[in-house]
């Protein structure tokens, strides 16, 4: 049992319900907005048997989107609070920039309404929380979100440098 627990650790399966997320709702190659055209992917910022963050980033490392599932607890005031200690505060982390909303599986096509039943009601569907960064003042406008290519983490800095790199090296 304790060795069954240590093992998993390192390699945990993946839920269903993480299956589902990444197979159906996860999407790469939108295009980047606010910041350049090329094609975006998603990368995780924690991910649990019932819970996924990431970010939808470009290759030059800016953030377009961060989107949030969890398959019980649908806690909008925890993936806020997670947003902002991403961004260190965030003072431009505004309430009302955070949306939400219900995917079916009817909507996702191939056998996603059949899949979606081993782990939840299909007619409740799946919650997805996102949030995008709108730039209200002039000063706002010349700043963007980027995701750190050495320690993953979050960081802001103006749109016009092109360092993928945070200050914390
Ligand atoms: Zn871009
Ligand atoms: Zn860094």
């Amino acid at each position: 049992m304790v060795s069954s627990v240590m093992s998993s650790a390192r390699t945990i399966p993946k839920s269903d319900f993480i299956s589902f997320v990444r197979k159906y709702l996860v999407v790469e190659g939108l295009p980047c907005s606010r910041h350049c055209e090329k094609p975006t992917h998603f990368a995780a910022l924690m991910e649990d048997r019932n819970k996924l963050v990431g970010a939808y980033v470009c290759p030059d490392s800016y953030v377009v989107r961060i989107v949030y599932f969890e398959l019980t607890n649908h806690d909008m005031d925890w993936f806020k609070s997670f947003v902002r200690s991403e961004l260190e505060g965030g003072s431009f982390v505004r309430d009302r920039d955070f949306r939400i909303a219900t995917r079916h599986g009817w909507e996702l096509g191939g056998n996603a309404e059949n899949e979606i039943a081993a782990f939840t009601n299909p007619s409740s569907g799946i919650k997805e929380y996102y949030w995008t960064f709108y730039a209200k003042t002039n000063e706002e406008k010349k700043l963007g979100n980027f995701l750190c290519e050495r320690c993953g983490k979050l960081f802001t800095h103006p749109l016009t440098l092109k360092s993928k790199i945070c200050e914390r090296h």
